[in-house]
């Protein structure tokens, strides 16, 4: 940056600690220093700027190297009293400027984004005051006439009205989800009831969605407090998922749930009443600050990458006109909404509870919440909505392509969505294969009991296509079993599949059907869906093994090329890069030259020689023929010259071989939804048209299947439009220039 004057940027964290605020601190530093200017930390949130001295410190590059995998915030969060009061914020204003800070980007929750709106509006006072009393000078404050900045929520709730999720919320949420699996195992050997608190004073958020995806049978949020006489009501329903199979009972209470009247509703007191009306032993499991603690999850290393990016760029190109923001998400696109308006309504919620508006407090929450709340209610109700069940229509369900975690996860949403509407559910086994073979058979709601939290795919999945002559055998049991419509919940061939199926129906009035393609994969190539379910378990378990690589390298001088799955689409390959602090990823969108592995090469040894000890590259399966992930492996050993020794690690299938992330399972949930309500709209509609659906922009959509082809690019099996390629000049920010 060539301007007169450097600007000079500062990066806070305050309020709560979330998982992620350290990828968010690391981008900010980053991208400031690649854009030329200078960045330094402030120390323990709002304080450090009150005490000035060591609180704020000047960073560079390696200040931040080695803590993405990290919890909590390496440079400390504080709930500052001095900066409530007019005179710590007089201190605080003159020691930024003394650094010739008047940029800020902070991290915290509603809490601290409203005091960095105080000291924004207080800021022209305060410098006036120490112009007045000598503290600084007259230039000095003309210099600075405004408070610059850009918010980012960090915040495990997930509460701030306007973005679509919050640093850290999505690591809360794997926390409490691996408590709920390990819960569940020992719940269901002993048939006992688990009533498990989460947190969220004001927020049901990680309540509702540890109920959808740890399956749990009941929850009680703030937002949504239940009528009078929810104990009977709470006791029926539990009953009536024991009588249809459930073996465990498990309730979710956030800890902010109540009654109507505002009489809080504690876990101890809904234990009380499963003793008492159940009789049933029933035990409370606090979760706590272990919802806080451990490791990112791999969204809340990537997310908060780009935001720290977006939130740099936006407040060194800021005037002393700009509003500030907060930064957040909507789906997976970057958004701005102005401070005051995202914490004002933020802190609206509240009163709306108080004063019996639910529906609103509800709505503040998003369509996404809103929908789980729903699905939520479908889920735990084992009897069909429609007493008469020859409204109802029979819907098969089967997976095809390779194996994604979460596939399990929903063919059991839609078995029990499905039968709560009214529908006889069938499964296929393996496929196509199944299909044309005749292996099919109803699924009640009892037999998916175990298939939740389960990686693999119970109904078994093939990646084989039905030939033409298969055709006449399909549809020979689509006849023999009267099936109505189509469930396919896979990847690529799936979609091809049912796409020449759709073709096909003219010579075989048996699929004149409705079909709907729900995206499973780990490549995350499929059109129509910005994240195909699968794809967020394969992500955690690259960054898991990129972090445990690291370790195994730290001892040595070394470099590490890994190898994703993907096929052709990299996305697995970028997101992991990004959450695993990657230098360099190898995109087959990209392609590799050897003029750039040979500029690699040079950096390598340039970098190594001046004191690097780990160098971390990820390359894509498919990212080039010739160069391969040995090749590459090679080419920097042997270009090398023995100053670091080069290990590749080609991670294969284990990346699908994990059980389903919170992540994968919600999606699972919301897209199987809204593929039978597709599916009913077509019976009611008495039309056959099939789609695939998805979830785009953080909204549900679906596309006819007469549209695939313009949709994806077929040489390379991947959608035309990847979302995620905004993402390369965010790795390339915070990876050391190569
Ligand atoms: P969170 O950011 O997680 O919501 P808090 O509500 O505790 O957490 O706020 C964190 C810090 O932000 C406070 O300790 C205080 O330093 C600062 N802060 C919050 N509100 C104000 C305010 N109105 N004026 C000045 N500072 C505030």
């Amino acid at each position: 940056m060539s301007t007169a004057v450097q600007p000079h940027l500062g990066i806070l964290t305050s309020g709560g600690d979330a998982q992620g605020m350290n990828a968010a601190v690391r981008a900010v530093v980053r991208t400031a220093l690649s854009r030329g200017a200078r960045v330094s930390a402030i120390y323990e949130g709002f304080q450090g700027m009150v005490d000035g001295g060591d609180g704020i410190r000047e960073f560079t590059w390696a200040d931040v190297s080695s803590i993405l995998n990290k919890g909590g915030t390496v440079i400390g969060t504080f709930r500052s009293q001095d900066f409530r009061e007019w005179e710590g914020r007089r201190r605080a204003a003159r020691n930024l400027l003394q650094q010739g800070i008047d940029r800020l980007v902070v991290i915290g929750g509603d809490g601290s984004l409203s005091g960095l709106d105080q000291f924004r509006a207080d800021w022209p006072g305060l410098l006036a005051e120490l112009v007045e009393a000598g503290e600084i000078s007259r230039e000095v404050a003309e210099a600075h006439p405004a408070l610059m900045f850009a918010g980012l929520v960090g915040s495990i709730d997930n509460d701030l009205v306007g973005t679509d999720s919050t640093i850290g919320a999505d690591s809360a949420l794997h926390r409490i989800i691996e408590a709920i699996d390990a819960l569940a195992s020992t719940a269901a050997s002993h048939q006992r009831c688990f009533v498990v608190e989460v947190m969220g004073r004001h927020c049901g958020y990680l309540a509702l969605m540890a109920a959808v995806a740890g399956g749990c049978d009941y929850v009680l949020i703030p937002e949504h407090p239940p009528e009078e006489g929810w104990e009977d009501t709470m006791c029926a329903a539990l009953r009536q998922a024991r009588a249809n199979g459930r073996r465990d009972t498990m309730v979710v209470v956030a800890e902010g749930a109540q009654e109507r009247s505002g009489e809080p509703i504690t876990s101890a007191r809904v234990r009380d009443v499963l003793e008492e009306r159940l009789g049933e032993d029933a035990r409370v499991t606090i979760l706590g600050h272990v919802q806080r603690g451990g490791s990112p999850s791999a969204y809340d290393r990537w997310a908060p990458t780009w935001l720290g990016f977006e939130a740099a760029l936006e407040v060194l190109v800021a005037t002393p006109d700009s509003i500030g923001t907060v930064i957040g998400f909507h789906g997976n696109r970057v958004t701005r909404v102005p401070l005051i308006e995202a914490v004002a309504r933020t802190r609206e919620v509240p009163g709306l509870i108080r004063d019996g508006d639910y529906a609103k407090a509800m709505s503040y929450r998003g369509q996404a919440f809103t929908d789980m709340a729903q699905i939520f209610r479908e889920l735990v109700d084992p009897t069909a909505s429609s007493d008469d069940r020859s409204t109802g229509k029979r819907i098969a369900i089967l997976h095809v392509g390779g194996l994604a975690p979460g596939m399990n996860s929903a063919a059991r949403d839609a078995v029990r969505l499905g039968i709560r509407r009214g529908h006889t559910m069938l499964g296929v086994r393996d496929g196509f294969v199944g299909l044309r073979d005749h292996d099919i058979a109803e699924l009640g709601w009892a037999d998916v009991e175990d298939w939740l939290a389960d990686g693999g795919a119970e109904l078994g999945v093939r990646r084989t296509m039905p030939t033409v002559n298969d055709l006449y055998a399909i549809s020979r049991t689509l006849e023999e079993q009267r099936v109505d419509a189509l469930l396919m919940i896979g990847g690529w061939n799936g979609y091809q599949a049912v796409h020449l199926m759709h073709r096909e129906r003219d010579h075989y009035p048996a699929l004149r059907i409705p079909m709907v393609c729900v995206p499973a994969s780990i490549d995350n190539n499929l059109p129509g869906s910005e994240l195909s379910i699968g794809s967020d378990t394969a992500l955690n378990v690259v960054t898991q093994a990129i972090d445990r690589l690291k370790v195994s390298g730290a001892a040595a001088r070394r470099a590490f090329v890994v190898e994703t799955m993907g096929r052709y689409c990299g996305f697995l390959a970028l997101a992991s890069g990004l959450s695993g602090g990657a230098e360099r990823v190898y995109l087959h969108e990209e392609g590799i030259s050897l003029d750039a592995l040979q500029a690699d090469v040079a950096w390598l040894r340039e970098s190594f020689a001046a004191g690097r000890k780990l160098f971390l590259a990820v390359r894509n399966e498919e990212a080039n023929p010739l160069y391969t992930t040995d090749f590459i492996a090679r080419v920097f050993e042997e270009e090398g010259g023995g100053r670091y020794d080069v290990r590749q690690a080609v991670l294969g299938h284990v990346q699908q071989g994990a059980a389903p992330t919170p992540a994968d399972r919600l999606l699972a949930a919301r897209l199987v939804s809204a593929a039978l309500h597709t599916l009913d709209e077509q019976f009611a509609a008495g039309s056959a048209r099939s789609f695939y659906q998805g979830l785009s922009d953080g909204a549900i959509e679906r596309f006819g299947i007469e549209h695939l082809n313009d949709d994806i690019d077929a040489a390379f099996h991947r959608p035309r439009e990847q979302w995620w390629l905004a993402l390369r000049p965010v790795l390339r920010a915070v990876a050391e220039p190569i």
